[in-house]
């Protein structure tokens, strides 16, 4: 079997899931290109918990964990089985990890799998990004999560490199010049495969500070960073911001 990649995705606006835009034509493009995956390990910002937690419900529930947007949002049903063998060879690799199966499948997921495989017809399972964990400890996840892509597991990080809703502005196109700094100065670290610096972003000074208060939509970048491997050609996709104060970038590495 074929080394499965791994991705990181900015999701943005959970419109993107009713809208067609360069940015779900971009998730298109992911899915025509990758292999088809097995299952699906999500690692979304939008279950972000005290510890690791590990679905391996068998039909996950669909969350609506998005507020005020219109109901056309709140009618989609986007329902993919769920992989509990899978859930369960991942907790073994993780190791202080638990099964939790009081979420399911998230708007940081299915707004962004709704655009890659619109049938829903590859299993997915989350695991969550444990807010207890520092920077360094999320990459060391992640590390361990790389046997999985052995079994055709494709890791999906959902997420925003830049993601501040305090400063968002629905009616900007690009970023401030200072998420458009930050999300440059990760990309330049990404591409030449300093990652010690992604995890160390706080270097990045006031930059860094504007980007986000609470780091959890970054946290998924990390554990891809730690699941991706030396030999893996890396592509940047929908390589923007929006809205002022979200960066859609996203990181695919193929084996
Ligand atoms: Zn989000």
């Amino acid at each position: 079997m074929k080394k499965m990649p791994v991705v990181f995705i900015g999701h943005g606006s959970p419109m993107n899931a009713i809208e067609e835009n360069e940015y779900t034509r971009g998730w298109g493009d992911i899915a025509a290109r990758i292999p088809t995956p097995e299952a699906i390990l999500a690692i979304s910002a939008h279950w972000s918990v005290h510890g690791t937690r590990i679905s391996d419900d068998p039909n996950p529930k669909t969350i609506y964990d998005m507020y005020g947007f219109p109901q056309e949002l709140y009618n989609l049903q986007y329902s993919p089985a769920g992989a509990p063998a899978l859930a369960h060879v991942t907790k073994e690799l993780v190791g202080n990890a638990q099964i939790d199966n009081s979420w399911g499948v998230d708007h940081g997921t299915w707004s962004i799998l709704t655009k890659m495989y619109p049938n829903a017809d590859i299993p997915v399972f989350q695991m969550s990004v444990n807010q207890d964990l520092n920077a360094y400890e999320h990459f060391e996840i992640g590390k361990k999560l790389r046997l999985l892509r052995e079994k055709g597991v494709l890791i999906f990080g959902s997420g925003n490199v830049v993601h501040n809703l305090a400063r968002v502005n629905w009616n900007m196109d690009g970023g401030y010049d200072w998420a458009v700094e930050f999300d440059n100065y990760i990309k330049d670290k990404i591409v030449k495969k300093e990652y010690k610096d992604v995890i160390d972003y706080q270097k990045a000074g006031v930059i860094a500070e504007l980007s986000f208060m609470t780091s959890e939509h970054f946290d998924p970048l990390l554990y891809v960073l730690g699941a991706s491997e030396d030999a893996d050609k890396l592509s940047i996709l929908n390589n923007s911001c929006t809205l002022g104060a979200l960066s859609m970038t996203s990181y695919l590495f193929e084996s």
